[in-house]
């Protein structure tokens, strides 16, 4: 089983870590690779250290991507775990089907979208990537297992970061659509109460719904957005998301995100997307998949990198922890223009799930002096308010706060210890958050 050693990241470029890399062309190497120190690795889209091993081979699972029965009837698929989201729309789109839940990038394969049990712009009834797996076949160094709803394995490697195993097959219940078009309407709001207000109003309830916010505004708009709600409507079925054509080739100075321009931007994009007061069709790329249209747009950042921090806190504590987070932002001037609020309603049974029934928001910060230092400010916000940080976006967070954040970690952690005694799967984000003692 050859090897070779590179520097590995995230999709955020920070931290950059000495690994070593396999890449198994048949499914069937999964099970040797199980048997000693490994963590898999999907399309890197996790933004920190979540997909490296800290103690031995981070396996790449590109090539394990065969589509092994679709029953277009049901819509029920079976597939490797290197499957892409994107290469699952290219197959059932124009047979009438959908994922159930996606992020907000189809360049994530499905053991990633299981390990960190990824959740989208769904209702918030719906809940996360959990509620259409049916089944997932898992590796550990015992063998491999099937894992199913209400299990023990199922709850802890659903959320579980990849560090119960390697994921190998998975079957999931796809959603029926129409068409591939989406009928959209947005809603501006002036501040953080009436944005938050928008997410809780029955005239605005949606199959999905979303806001993007202006991180940037301050006093009187502090909190301003755009609310974005739409659903599958009439019309034509598609082959599946037709691909970027532009990219980024070059890193971006990082003198060219600042509060200036960053703030610019986001005032004119308020004005903009603001206007879009009357319900207009639009495909699923612009309305599911934006950052999606321009390949490589991490290098927006530049060569330091850019750290994302997404957390979700109970609906009571929203508004004052949303505003405290968005004040130490807009005060710190740290330029942040994708930046997301979104409605949680069904939490899954996943142990170290990060969807909790309240508000989430998301935001991208660019890694320059001061930005760590801000982020910790910011964790210390969110505990207070009994919040969480997402793990698949994390590069930084502390153990003592995971602790605090996950109450359930101990139990995953026991079940963890039972498929993997010996420790083998164990990521850089685990040791650093010291979840595999
Ligand atoms: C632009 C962008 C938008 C995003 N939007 C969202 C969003 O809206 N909602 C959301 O929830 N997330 C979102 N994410 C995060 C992303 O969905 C998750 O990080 C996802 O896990 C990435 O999947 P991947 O295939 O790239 O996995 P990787 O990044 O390669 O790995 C992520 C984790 O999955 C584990 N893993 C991967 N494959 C396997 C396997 N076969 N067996 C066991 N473990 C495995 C890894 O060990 C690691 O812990 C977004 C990311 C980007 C870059």
């Amino acid at each position: 089983m050859r090897t070779k050693t590179a520097a590995l990241s995230g999709w955020g470029r920070y931290p950059e870590v000495d690994a070593n890399l396999a890449r198994p062309e048949q499914y069937r190497e999964l099970a040797a690779w199980a048997q000693q120190a490994s963590i898999a690795r999907g399309m890197g889209r996790a933004y920190g250290d979540a997909a490296i091993s800290a103690r031995g081979t981070t396996v790449l699972t590109e090539r394990l991507d065969r589509f092994l029965g679709f029953d277009a009837d049901t819509g029920v698929l079976r597939a490797e775990a290197g499957v892409t989201l994107d290469a699952i729309l290219h197959a059932v789109m124009a047979k009438g089907w959908f994922l159930p839940v996606t992020p907000g990038t189809r360049y994530v394969t499905l053991g990633g979208a299981i390990a960190a049990d990824v959740h989208g712009k769904n209702h918030h009834h719906v809940g996360s990537f959990a509620s259409c797996v049916r089944a997932v076949e898992l590796f550990t160094a015992s063998g491999p297992m099937t894992c199913l709803p209400g299990t023990p394995a199922f709850n802890a490697t659903l959320g579980g970061m990849g560090m119960t195993g390697l994921i190998g097959e998975v079957e999931i219940q796809l959603k029926r659509i129409p068409s591939s078009d989406m009928l959209v309407q947005h809603v501006p709001a002036a501040n953080l109460r009436e944005s938050i207000a928008l997410m809780h109003a029955a005239e605005h309830d949606d199959e999905y719904t979303v806001s993007w916010i202006d991180c940037l505004a301050r006093g009187s708009k502090l909190g301003r957005s755009v609310f974005m709600r739409g659903h599958h409507t009439d019309g034509a079925l598609s082959a599946g998301p037709r691909e970027a054509k532009i990219g980024l080739p070059l890193n971006v100075p990082s003198v060219a995100l600042n509060r200036y321009t960053v703030g610019a931007f986001n005032a004119f994009y308020y004005r903009w997307e603001g206007r879009k007061t009357k319900p207009f069709r639009c495909g699923i790329e612009p309305f599911f998949y934006p950052l999606d249209g321009i390949k490589q747009w991490h290098r927006l950042y530049g060569k330091p990198g850019f750290v994302q921090y997404q957390f979700v806190v109970a609906n009571e504590a929203a508004e004052a922890c949303i505003g405290d987070v968005l004040k130490a932002v807009s005060s710190a001037g740290n330029a942040s223009f994708l930046a997301v609020l979104k409605r949680f309603g069904a939490a899954s049974d996943g142990l170290l799930s990060f969807p909790i029934p309240g508000m989430t928001l998301a935001l991208d910060l660019p890694l320059r002096a001061g930005t760590l230092a801000l982020l910790d400010r910011l964790d210390a916000i969110v505990l207070a308010h009994a919040g969480r940080v997402y793990l698949a976006k994390d590069a930084r967070l502390s153990a003592a706060s995971v602790q605090a954040m996950y109450p359930r970690l101990s139990e995953w952690q026991a079940i963890r210890r039972e498929l993997d005694p010996d420790g083998l799967f164990v990521s850089s984000l685990g040791q650093r958050l010291e979840m595999a003692p």
